[in-house]
């Protein structure tokens, strides 16, 4: 199934679409983990996507596929393969596709993704600048449906603090038929984007993307992803910095109040990033399903 169809019949009914984000695991045990927490989940998600490793290609193995191929196979949840395309060349994305159509997977979240820290740049392909070029290759591939990154505070290596709309509305253009959110933690940041993007006349679902903060560490990584921190969150990370349980409690609880203040005020969808953490994706799903 197309998770456009998916945003289409629960949007109608007035309901968000609520998804999860998993990254194949390193170890195989992970890997039995995602599959056992995906079958135990007492409430399932719309969707879940899968992340895709920076330096993948089609002559490694494509775990995020075999993860998106059983999900869907095997527990009957739909699932979204994301792709970059920074570091592979159109033949190798080309391969990709036909992997990806082989195995049943419709929906690709299509990504520039980022060049590997220490590479040498001189020996990556330099077919691909922006993710708008990758998603017109997918759409001239095969019938997928494809879906496109935006950032509520603005790209990282962009000089503006908001994301520019002219590069939203070309991955539109492109075919990108849904759009998810970098994290945030002021839903203000994603409300005022939703604004901007639903003003330019780009009529695609938008989905939030919501990350709990579980430990004090975490927070140095937000600076990467370029989310700021709200002092109300601040203070919870200060409050329980030496009690890891207590601060892990207050932050799922921050997310689920971010989460029911954004459905309260009607967004088209939910995108939680689970970091593969079990007890995230139960959390939520009981929460809110
Ligand atoms: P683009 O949209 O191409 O943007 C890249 C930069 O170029 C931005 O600064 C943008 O402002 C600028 N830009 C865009 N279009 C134009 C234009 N037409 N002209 C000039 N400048 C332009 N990374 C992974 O490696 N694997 C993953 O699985 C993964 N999943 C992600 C999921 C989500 C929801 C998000 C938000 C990010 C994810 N990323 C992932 C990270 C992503 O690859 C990086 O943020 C990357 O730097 C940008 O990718 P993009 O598709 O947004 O690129």
């Amino acid at each position: 199934m197309k998770i456009t169809d998916i945003y289409k019949t629960k949007n109608k009914k007035d309901k968000a679409v609520i998804s999860l984000e998993i990254f194949p695991p390193k170890t195989d045990a992970g890997v039995e983990t995602i599959y056992k927490t995906v079958a135990g989940l007492t409430h399932k998600p719309d969707f879940i996507s899968v992340t895709y490793g920076a330096m993948g290609s089609a002559t490694q193995e494509n775990k995020t596929l075999k993860i998106a191929e059983k999900i869907k196979k095997d527990y009957g949840i739909e699932t979204m393969h994301h792709l970059t395309s920074i570091n592979n060349d159109p033949e190798e994305i080309s391969k990709i596709l036909s992997d990806i159509k082989a195995k049943n997977v419709n929906n690709i979240l299509a990504l520039r993704g980022d060049r590997p820290v220490g590479a040498e740049i001189s020996k990556l392909p330099d077919d691909y600048h922006y993710a708008y070029e990758l998603i017109e290759d997918i759409k001239k591939n095969g019938d997928f449906d494809v879906a496109a990154a935006i950032y509520p505070e603005g790209h990282v290596n962009s000089a503006l603090e908001v994301e520019n709309i002219e590069h939203v509305k070309r991955k539109y253009e492109a075919g990108a038929n849904l759009f998810v959110s970098q994290l945030f933690f002021d839903n203000e940041k994603f409300l005022r984007l939703n604004d901007y993007i639903r003003h330019s006349g780009i009529e695609a679902p938008i989905a939030a993307g919501i990350m709990p903060v579980l430990q004090k560490s975490q927070i140095e990584r937000m600076i990467f992803f370029g989310a700021s921190l709200p002092t109300r969150l601040i203070k919870i990370v200060n409050k329980y910095k030496d009690s890891p349980d207590d601060l892990q409690k207050a932050g799922m609880e921050y997310a689920c109040k971010q989460i029911d203040d954004l459905l309260a005020r009607g967004v088209d969808g939910v995108h939680i990033y689970t970091m593969n953490k079990p007890f995230v994706a139960n959390t939520m799903m009981e929460h809110y399903l």
